[in-house]
């Protein structure tokens, strides 16, 4: 089995909690705004687009494209095996992008554009999300 990467828990606060707690159901969301329907990554509290105030998390598929990804080799803590951290835009919308990582895939099979989906990881209440690869 794989060991689990260490991941440091986020501190939840009124903005973000909805975003950390939201795979207890297995959906992603963003925060969206509800005039023009932009979603917002990271959260904030009125729309960049419209200048509207009334934004609300929505879930969205959880599907993407790898935008961008690299591969980090380097054992930090002397047992993690390598592992890719992935700048995913969702299909929802261009430029709607989230840093995370990679999982459950051969790392050597990553490439600028490959679909991928998200997936959840529970730590302490706090679900980080993850994504795969689609299969081809
Ligand atoms: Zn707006």
């Amino acid at each position: 089995m794989t060991q689990q990467p260490f991941r440091v828990l986020p501190a939840l606060d009124d903005d973000n909690e909805f975003f950390w707690t939201s795979g207890a159901d297995g959906r992603l969301r963003f925060m969206r705004c509800q005039v023009c329907g932009y979603y917002l990554h990271p959260p904030s509290p009125w729309c960049p687009e419209c200048s509207g105030t009334e934004v609300a998390p929505e879930p969205v598929s959880g599907r993407g494209r790898v935008h961008s990804f690299t591969v980090n080799h380097q054992s930090w803590d002397g047992g993690s095996e390598p592992y890719a951290i992935v700048l995913v835009e969702l299909e929802e919308q261009a430029g709607l992008r989230l840093t995370s990582n990679l999982v459950g895939g051969d790392l050597g099979v990553i490439e600028i554009g490959r679909k991928v989906r998200v997936v959840f990881e529970e730590r302490d209440g706090i679900f980080f999300p993850l994504f795969e690869l689609v299969p081809t």
